[in-house]
């Protein structure tokens, strides 16, 4: 490590880091991303930047390592979950020198065209012209067979036209029953958009009725001996549910919200704190409290929270929520944990946000793993 490049709290926090694989977000001065990237092996990956002779001599690169002052990280399940979770970091904050070094990973995401009978597209470019955008997906195959199947299934427009127009002949699509034909003029705006409603609630994992009723269409044609169906249909299921069960690791709205997980074993306690502003993930902060009381979670949570908040926060705003599964403490501790100064923030339940609140939590137990305990 070099030590020109690498300051006290810099080297404390590599000397920290887990052997897990994970993101890490490198930050600058002002505490904003200036890169973020993944690892197999966070341990490795990270400490390696700061070798003497790491190998990338190009020029940005070495105007990274000159500009970090401070590493977050946050530890995943496997390396395909930290994959995913940087390219959401990365269209979030778009940090510089991502940018600049053209490290940016994308997955496609799939859009929805902001334009009378709206169309849903595959793409990796973002225009900023209104379009909703779904994704992030990892798994580009699964992402495909379900935007084929909900825009046959939903019969929405695929053609390039402006509508409404004035009895256009519809084309093939309409022919081959895999369009609704909205350009004949015959299909309503608000029938079309009720169909575009559908297509979103199982591009979301919404709509559990479909998925049964695919479930009970593939279960018939094993019976009736059509395997051809039944796979194809099995293909849909499997597409369909990846959609389900994918990683959704930003909050809808543009919120200022904690979440905190926390593990315990004994008298020791693994805390993760991910730091949400205006619905990114924008830090992460991890400890582990000693000497913690044998009663509820909620003490622990109140003492994790308050080491981390201090009197200023320098980097952040405070919170307007806290989300935890620790139980919700009284408005007095509440108005003390804000301080003098901020409003008491809203004890927010898990079910508000699962993904994300088991993302803390898994934090929270590996640190509890890998993590001697803090000196008091
Ligand atoms: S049927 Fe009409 S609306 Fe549908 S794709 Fe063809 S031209 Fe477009």
């Amino acid at each position: 490590m070099t030590t020109t490049t690498a300051g006290a709290s810099l080297r404390s926090t590599l000397d920290r880091l887990p052997d897990r694989p994970g993101v890490y977000m490198m930050k600058g001065r002002q505490g904003t991303a200036i890169y973020v990237g993944k690892a197999k092996n966070l341990r490795q990956r990270v400490r390696a930047y700061f070798q003497p002779g790491q190998r990338d001599g190009r020029r940005q690169f070495r105007a990274l390592l000159r500009s970090v002052r401070s590493i977050d990280f946050i530890m995943t399940a496997s390396e395909q979950e930290a994959l995913l979770l940087e390219a959401i970091q990365i269209r979030a904050l778009r940090p510089r020198y991502n940018v600049s070094l053209k490290e940016n990973r994308e997955y496609p995401y799939i859009r929805l065209t902001r334009q009378h009978y709206p169309r849903l597209l595959a793409t990796h470019a973002f225009v900023d012209d209104g379009s909703r955008y779904f994704g992030p997906f990892s798994d580009i195959r699964a992402m495909y067979q379900t935007l084929e199947l909900v825009v046959r299934q939903f019969g929405l427009r695929t053609c390039r036209h402006r509508l409404p127009a004035a009895n256009r002949v519809p084309c093939l699509e309409y022919h081959l029953h895999r369009c609704s034909a909205p350009c004949s003029g015959g299909l309503s705006e608000a029938d079309y958009d009720l169909a575009v409603q559908r297509a979103i609630s199982l591009i979301e994992g919404r709509d559990s009725a479909y998925l049964e009723c695919l479930r009970a269409r593939m279960a018939a044609a094993a019976v009736s001996r059509n395997y051809e169906q039944a796979a194809r249909l099995r293909d849909q299921l499997r597409a369909l549910e990846f959609m389900r069960n994918r990683q959704k690791v930003w909050l809808d709205e543009p919120l200022n919200r904690d979440v905190v997980g926390c593990a315990r074993h004994g008298c020791r306690a693994g805390c993760c704190l991910l730091v949400f502003r205006d619905g990114h993930l924008r830090a992460s902060r991890h400890q582990v409290l000693t000497g913690c009381p044998a009663d509820t979670d909620t003490h622990i949570v109140l003492d994790f929270l308050r080491r981390q908040y201090g009197p200023v926060d320098p980097e952040y705003p405070f919170p307007d929520e806290i989300q935890t599964t620790a139980a919700q403490p009284g408005l007095p501790e509440l108005r003390r944990l804000a301080g003098p100064n901020r409003p008491a923030p809203v004890w927010i339940v898990p079910e508000a946000h699962p993904v994300i609140q088991d993302l803390a939590a898994r934090n929270a137990r590996y640190l509890l793993e890998i993590k001697p305990p803090d000196r008091p």
